[in-house]
């Protein structure tokens, strides 16, 4: 990897470098993105959200958080190796490349020197890939000529991640990024050029974000915006780095704070909160999304005409386990989820003899005729609105 050290101002460091890979491929289409494979085009995120948990020792991201970046300048002309199919023995599957998440932001500001998501997206386009973009950044409008021609073509999903809706908070926490007004103003306008949208509004901050007005106030407005669902979820806080910069920020801002907040954190090797502390957030959430019928996963109309159909069986699984067990229920279909993605055939080839994959009873089976059918499931929908 060659390395172009750039500083500039408000001591930010800039390192151009040259990537080996970028494209990660997923062993199975994930639950949260439905995505098969990933990328991330820069390392670190000058969005410098205090929560982050890329600044966590784990993620081993170099330097000072939020003020030192690499730019993986090569990346478009790596990405067009890697999804040219004349360079694989085994064809690509169809499934969603997901652009962003992880320790970084595609649309971070300089993208908008080096419009590297723009190239890149370009080449996903060649190749037909749907994509599905999770950012924080109103920039993505920039490429909205590209990401109509794959919606065309095949599908793009934008998604938008917020931890609350007042603007005054984000300054705070967010520094680097546009504020929540913005970012709902683009998801109406994306909405209105015929996009799916969608939300992660995770993490909320604790005592701050989460307060049931505060959630309240940010379902309804996404919901004013238009968007087609919400993934929720709530803060992690490793020890080290990610904590003590969180913490530093909170000292700053709402010192008042700090004693609640050691209660509910108690130095859990991943960074979580207490068990009770999250089934409540949880519960106040899914009262949320039933009553303004939102779902809280990717829907499956947004993916069972795009990808595989052993794909769409397993990312419908997979969701209902996490639904279940998400209100506090028992759920049979996490293994079953697992045997259909590890499938080598068309799962249609087992019409007739699903029971034979382990992990799959009559209850799943009948889900699995029903989906095969028609795409979807009448009970999954109900659980993605908390029906
Ligand atoms: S936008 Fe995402 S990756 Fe960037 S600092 Fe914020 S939380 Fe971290």
């Amino acid at each position: 990897m060659s390395i172009n050290i750039r500083t500039i101002n408000t001591h930010k460091v800039i390192k151009e470098v040259k990537a080996k890979s970028i494209l990660r491929k997923h062993k199975k289409a994930d639950s949260w993105f439905v995505a098969r494979y990933g990328m991330n085009l820069y390392r670190g995120c000058l969005h410098d959200c205090a929560y982050c948990d890329g600044r966590a020792e784990g993620y081993y991201v170099d330097g000072e958080f939020g003020k030192d970046i690499e730019v993986k300048i090569n990346a478009p002309e790596i990405v067009a190796k890697e999804l040219d199919p004349k360079r694989k023995r085994t064809p690509f599957k169809k499934g969603f490349v997901m652009i962003g998440g992880g320790v970084g932001d595609s649309y971070n500001a300089l993208d908008r020197k080096y419009e590297l998501s723009r190239k890149v997206l370009n080449i996903v386009s060649e190749h037909n890939f749907p994509v599905h973009i999770l950012t924080k950044s109103t920039l993505v409008k920039r490429d909205i000529d590209i990401l109509q021609t794959i919606n065309q073509k095949s599908k793009s999903i934008i998604s938008f991640s917020f931890s609350g809706v007042d603007d005054e908070v984000c300054k705070i926490f967010e520094p680097g990024v546009p504020s929540a007004t913005e970012r709902l103003e683009t998801i109406a306008f994306l909405k209105k050029e015929g996009f799916s949208v969608g939300v992660f509004m995770m993490p909320v901050i604790p005592f701050i974000t989460d307060l049931p007005e505060q959630m309240e106030n940010s379902v309804r407005k996404f919901k004013e915006a238009g968007v087609d669902f919400i993934i929720f979820g709530g803060m992690t806080l490793k020890q080290w780095r990610q904590q003590s910069h969180f913490y530093k920020v909170l000292q700053e801002n709402y010192p008042h704070l700090l004693h609640e907040y050691s209660i509910i954190y108690k130095g859990d090797k991943w960074g979580g909160a207490s068990y009770q502390y999250y089934e409540s957030l949880n519960k106040q959430f899914l009262h949320l999304a039933n009553k303004y019928q939102i779902p809280i996963r990717i829907p499956a109309s947004l993916y069972n005409r795009v990808i595989d159909i052993n794909d769409v069986v397993a990312v419908i699984l997979d969701q209902m386990d996490y639904i279940l067990k998400q209100k506090g229920q028992k759920s049979p279909y996490g293994y079953g989820a697992y045997s259909v993605s590890q499938l080598k055939e068309p799962i249609t080839e087992y019409r007739n003899k699903l029971t034979t994959l382990k992990g799959i009873g009559p209850v799943t089976e009948k889900i699995i005729l029903e989906i095969m059918e028609t795409g979807t499931s009448k009970y999954y929908e109900k659980l993605l609105l908390n029906n």
